[in-house]
């Protein structure tokens, strides 16, 4: 059965490129009726906090990437990786190395010094026939795996296909330290077999790491998992992402008015492809996903199709998801009290125009409090004769129902009466009404915002 995982090190949020990860890792468990695993990386104590576990929770929770199992936590899973380590001892597949940091550093010094690659020379790998240096009392030894010395380690990366590396390349991992703590390759490669793992799907920056896993995982007699390493993912002028490019952590395009429909979608296109779709929810992404159609290139980001595919979803979702959505946006502009008029009615009339969350709450903020007035649109459209149109307007409203369509023939009546553009009848009714002279139809707007609410905005500027 299919079991993938993702595990990120939490020591900042979640960022687009690990949620691209994670999301693939999740799309590949589900198209194969498998597993995902969640498990936190923490064992870089200096560099992990617990804010940051919570940003990358939050972040696969806002993202609905639900896992299956986990999350794990490998700070609580000691003891697994240290017992591991004692069977590796008995079975002479790992080693204490008792050389004193002065030592490696003048064997480090005396390799450069003769042109060579800094490795370790293997002084206290026991091998048949060698004689061991007496380990010395003062110095506490750090554990090495036992690396082949010949052949290759080889894999077929399912996006970057095979890649052979000579074992003589490698040289004997620390998989322990002098104080016992396991150390990060070592983590990950009991992890993957102990969770049976099937197919580890990650950053290429880990593509370095893999050989050496591979090895470890064959002592252990483990069966290897399938490795498909993602290039990185660049900015939107070609550099590689950061912060200069805006929000890097997925919860800030929360933050920033996107949908995570919008983001998934986007993100399953970072580097992925099926033909020309560029527009499918997460059901279809999974009924698709696989790893042939991934690009070994690296993918660039583009800002522009993310807020398309915002403005998409926003204009097509439920439009109760999109209240959902507005609703805290609003609060956060002060408007807690929405009853009326009704929120639904609302955005199905601004929503068509709307390519970011926070912005269609902003514009339909006026329907729930007072609007300021824009000065530069009220002198440019209020005019002497104004006052005149928009008394006929009361007049011939006042026993009129107060629908779209009955507004919008008033308004006619009152343009042709008068003999005047509909703007300058429009144009004046949208700054009393909205503060500023853009909206959609204006008879909607009225009729959706009510009598009451028209005539008392109104009465406040004529
Ligand atoms: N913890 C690693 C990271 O956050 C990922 C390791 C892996 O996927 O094997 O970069």
């Amino acid at each position: 059965a299919v079991k993938t995982r993702f595990a990120p090190s939490p020591t900042g949020y979640l960022h687009i490129g690990g949620a691209r990860t994670a999301l693939f890792s999740w799309a590949y468990a589900k198209r194969h009726g498998g597993q995902f695993i969640l498990r936190i990386e923490d064992t870089d104590v200096a560099r992990s906090t617990p804010e940051a576990v919570q940003a990358i929770l939050d972040g696969m929770a806002w993202l609905q990437l639900d896992h299956d199992e986990g999350p794990f936590y490998q700070m609580q899973r000691m003891d697994i990786y240290k017992a591991t380590i004692r069977k590796m001892l008995e079975a002479g597949q790992a080693y204490y190395c008792y050389c004193s940091k002065e030592e490696l550093d003048a064997l480090r010094e005396s390799q450069m010094q003769q042109g060579l690659k800094p490795r370790y020379d293997g002084r206290w790998r026991p091998e048949e026939g060698k004689v061991l240096p007496e380990p010395p009392k003062d110095v506490p030894p750090v554990v090495r795996f036992k690396n082949p010395q010949d052949g290759v380690v080889a894999w077929d990366d399912m996006v970057k296909g095979r890649i052979e590396i000579a074992n003589a390349e490698l040289d004997d991992l620390i998989i322990a330290r002098a104080d016992g703590t396991p150390t990060y390759n070592f983590c990950v490669v009991v992890d993957d077999w102990e969770m049976g793992v099937t197919q580890v799907i990650r950053g290429d920056d880990h593509v370095n790491n893999t050989p050496r896993q591979i090895n470890m995982l064959k002592a252990l007699g483990a069966q290897v998992p399938q490795y498909a390493h993602l290039s990185m993912i660049l900015g939107d002028d070609g550099q590689k992402l950061s912060k200069r490019h805006g929000a890097v952590s997925v919860m800030q395009y929360h933050e920033d008015g996107y949908l995570r429909e919008a983001v998934l979608n986007y993100l399953a296109r970072l580097g992925w492809s099926h033909g020309d779709d560029e527009v499918f929810s997460m059901e279809q992404f999974c009924k698709w996903f696989d790893l042939d159609h991934i690009t070994p290139s690296a993918a660039q980001f583009n800002t522009e199709k993310l807020n398309w595919l915002n403005a998409h979803y926003i204009k097509t979702l439920p439009l109760e998801r999109i209240a959902a959505e507005v609703k805290p946006r609003l609060a956060k502009l002060g408007i807690n009290e929405i009853q009326t008029p009704d929120l639904l009615a609302v955005l199905n009339l601004y929503r068509e125009r709307a390519n970011n969350l926070n912005q269609l709450a902003q514009e339909i903020a006026f329907f729930y409090q007072m609007p300021a007035i824009n000065e530069a649109d009220a002198t440019k459209h209020i005019q002497p004769e104004t006052a005149a149109y928009i008394e006929s307007f009361l007049e011939k409203t006042q026993d009129s129902d107060w629908t779209a369509d009955k507004l919008h023939d008033v308004l006619n009546q009152v343009v042709t009466e008068q003999q005047i553009k509909f703007p300058k009848l429009a144009m004046p009714l949208r700054v009393a009404l909205i503060g500023i002279a853009q909206s959609p139809s204006i008879d909607q707007v009225m009729s959706i915002l009510g009598k009451e609410h028209c005539l008392q905005r109104i009465r406040a500027l004529f």
